[in-house]
């Protein structure tokens, strides 16, 4: 009896966690470090999870051990709908689902909207679990350009030029994993307003929404549309550093009333999966109502700060190089140029790349970018590891060739 993967997920494509992984393993086994580049996981390169919030969830460990609401436990999801109200939004405990991270959620929203055939709006380059999901529930990932001339900013002309009487729905990743591209009020506005005039609901993934760089600001598209039917998603995976813990959450805002079969239908997905890491959900208040703050790894001087610096600056002092700033996130995106390094297969470059250097970074292509010239790589290491990776990137780039 040979058991096969089901055809529901021949067009699935998950590259950041992909084959290449393996390779990577297989070198660690016979004795090699790899520096890997490839996840943004700030827990493996130093970052330590804030102490107020971890002592919270021991010190709530003993009640953590039975099954919470479907939706999540009160006092977390009142945290969350504050954070929310604070920004001017009408949102009720109600509002609020929390799940086992965002990825969770995504999976549930996503699965919960889209009939065979339906078609969502998803930027290119993406965080590409976006596609996955949207592929796996049978739906159509539809890929809008963001423009590198633009400093990543979508391209709005492209987006409302792709979209069809199929369109369900827009994605929106503000700050951009993997470009590090914070969009302005007028691009933001943009959106939300084809998504008003063709009906779309949107599906804003902030989870970078603290993770700014600069003079950067974050415009969240719920508090710019409340006449919209808005999904935000958000948690504690990089804000927070405690990516291990799976917590994050969504918010619904703006006219629930059109709604509220596709509510009953998450509602009814959110209670299939029982609760989430019931630990992770005592996290989130004691994250959202501490004292500790990201800002003083982001401002300058503080280590994000400076090593966004230092891959920005380094990525592009090698030939062939050039990489548009991160304005937030935890990531660069750069673009290899085509005139200078023939490169026909970006997934063959990273694994040349991993087997040579044994360093890992992800392929452009990974991310639903349509060519292969780009990669990317984190921001998240030490600023001497990162230059000196750049650096060895840089001398590998001199001599390849495919
Ligand atoms: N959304 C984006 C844009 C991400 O980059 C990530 C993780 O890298 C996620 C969602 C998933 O995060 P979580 O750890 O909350 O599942």
């Amino acid at each position: 009896m040979e058991f096969r993967q089901s055809n529901k997920l021949s067009e699935v494509c998950y590259e950041i966690r992909g084959p290449v992984i393996e390779h990577a393993n297989a070198l660690e086994e016979a004795g090699h470090s790899v520096l890997r580049l490839n996840t943004g996981n700030p827990a493996l390169f130093g970052f330590e999870a804030p102490e107020e919030i971890v002592q919270d969830m021991i010190r709530m460990l003993p009640r953590a051990h039975g099954y919470t609401d479907s939706r999540g436990i009160l006092s977390a999801r009142r945290a969350v709908a504050q954070r929310y109200q604070a920004l001017g939004l009408e949102v009720d405990v109600d509002d609020v689902f929390l799940g086992n991270g965002v990825s969770e959620l995504i999976s549930m929203a996503v699965q919960a909207l889209l009939e065979d055939g339906d078609e969502v709006l998803i930027p290119a380059p993406d965080f590409p679990l976006w596609t996955a999901v949207t592929t796996l529930a049978g739906g159509k990932a539809v890929h809008y350009l963001c423009d590198e001339q633009a400093e990543w900013y979508p391209d709005l002309a492209d987006m409302e030029a792709k979209i069809t009487d199929r369109t369900k729905a827009v994605v929106i990743i503000n700050p951009n994993n993997p470009t590090g591209a914070v969009y302005p009020k007028e691009i933001v506005e943009g959106i939300l307003d084809l998504a008003r005039r063709h009906g779309l609901m949107v599906l804003a993934d902030e989870i970078y929404d603290q993770i700014l760089y600069d003079d950067a600001v974050h415009h969240s598209a719920a508090s710019l549309a409340p006449d919209l039917v808005v999904l935000t998603f958000c948690g504690l995976s990089k804000t927070y550093r405690v990516a291990g813990f799976r917590s994050g959450w969504l918010v619904v805002t703006g006219p629930k009333q059109h709604a509220k079969d596709y509510l009953e239908g998450l509602t009814m997905l959110a209670s299939m999966r029982l609760c989430a890491n019931a630990p992770a959900q005592y996290a989130i208040q004691a994250a959202l109502g501490g004292r500790q703050s990201i800002r003083e790894l982001t401002a300058p001087g503080g280590r994000l700060h400076e090593q966004r610096d230092v891959a920005w600056e380094k990525l592009n002092e090698i030939p062939g190089i050039s990489c548009v700033k991160p304005k937030g996130a935890l990531y660069a995106f750069p673009r290899i140029d085509p005139a200078v390094h023939k490169i026909h297969d970006d997934e063959r470059f990273v694994l040349d790349l991993l087997l040579r250097e044994k360093i890992q970074v992800v392929q452009g292509t990974g991310f639903n970018w349509p060519s292969p010239d780009h990669f990317r790589i984190l921001t998240l290491p030490h600023a001497e590891d990162l230059e000196a990776a750049i650096g060895r990137i840089g001398r590998f780039l001199s001599g390849y060739r495919q």
